[in-house]
């Protein structure tokens, strides 16, 4: 059963619920590849047909996809990205360069992407546009936006299911970052919130769903449990480099979701770059010679299929 919350107002979220679910994630990513048919996407991300016919209707819906005819005029109609949807390419790129660097990579998903603007395999980066320099967790500074207030948030429940390890393409990865609260939990951080009370009222949440993704967060080495107090022991929890690593991808979704979901009033969190003081506008780069990378600059590599 979903449920409706009062949460602080994020671009995230709003992301998060535009793209929908792991499965959703997972197609565009596949999109991204090149795949635009139905049974493609059926077989290459192992989704049950009336599952895929539901979140290709949704991610329509959400003006990601939408059919176009092939240009030799058949009948055959293909699954497209929009503007939108070839706007998240930045977003798509550095959750792949998370989970590679991580080792949360799977069958299907490209084992190395060269830049042909310099000629080598490399890992994306996000860096600022004003000073060129690369973005991450403690180079920025963040503080309220215009938009910035509560709001209802439509939480979906997601049984976060244990894949066998070929079953799926990236399902590990994907779980992780298509999970709304822990999306939010993660985002806690952001603001300094770090113990298990301020960050359940900060974010209005059951208690067994907070510690159950704070424990998820754990195991998979995002989060790191620290005491600050002996007796009775009570823990903190701070981003691992692993976790501090996925902020430009969350920054990635934010600005996207600010450019194209945005509302009235403007971006709910202004962020600004502290070493040139900007108000936050970033690309993704090759993390080896700094271009700006583009679909038609990258070749992915991919594993043989089996
Ligand atoms: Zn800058
Ligand atoms: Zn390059």
């Amino acid at each position: 059963m979903d449920e409706s919350k009062l949460v602080p107002k994020s671009s995230v979220n709003r992301a998060l619920n535009a793209l929908g679910d792991r499965w959703s994630l997972l197609m565009i990513h596949q999109s991204f590849l090149g795949t635009t048919r139905f049974e493609e996407f059926h077989s290459l991300c192992n989704i049950p047909r009336s599952t895929l016919s539901n979140r290709l209707k949704a991610l329509r819906a959400n003006n990601i996809f939408a059919l176009q005819p092939k240009p030799d005029g058949l009948q055959r109609q293909g699954y497209h990205l929009t503007d939108c949807g070839e706007a998240l390419f930045g977003a798509v790129l550095l959750s792949w360069a998370w989970g590679i660097r991580w080792g949360m990579v799977s069958k299907g998903m490209p084992t190395s992407i060269v830049h042909t603007g310099c000629g080598k395999p490399m890992l994306p980066v996000m860096a600022c546009d004003h000073c060129q320099e690369r973005v991450s967790v403690t180079s920025c500074r963040r503080e309220a936006g215009p938009g910035s207030g509560m709001e209802n948030l439509e939480v979906k429940r997601v049984h976060r299911r244990r894949h066998a390890a070929t079953e799926s393409y990236a399902a590990e990865l994907v779980d992780l970052l298509g999970d709304r609260w822990t999306g939010m939990v993660i985002g806690t951080q952001y603001f300094g919130i770090r113990r298990f009370d301020a960050m359940q009222s900060y974010l209005n949440i059951a208690s067994n769903i907070l510690a159950d993704r704070l424990k998820a967060l754990e195991s998979t080495g995002i989060f790191e449990r620290c005491l600050y107090e002996l007796v009775p022991p009570r823990y903190e929890y701070r981003l691992t480099t692993k976790g501090a690593a996925l902020f430009p991808h969350a920054l990635s979704l934010m600005l996207w979701a600010d450019e194209w979901l945005a509302d009235i009033k403007g971006p709910p969190l202004l962020v600004h770059h502290q070493p040139c003081g900007h108000v936050l506008g970033a690309s993704v780069v090759c993390g080896e010679c700094g271009e700006v990378l583009t679909a038609d600059t990258i070749v992915p590599r991919l594993q043989p299929r089996t």
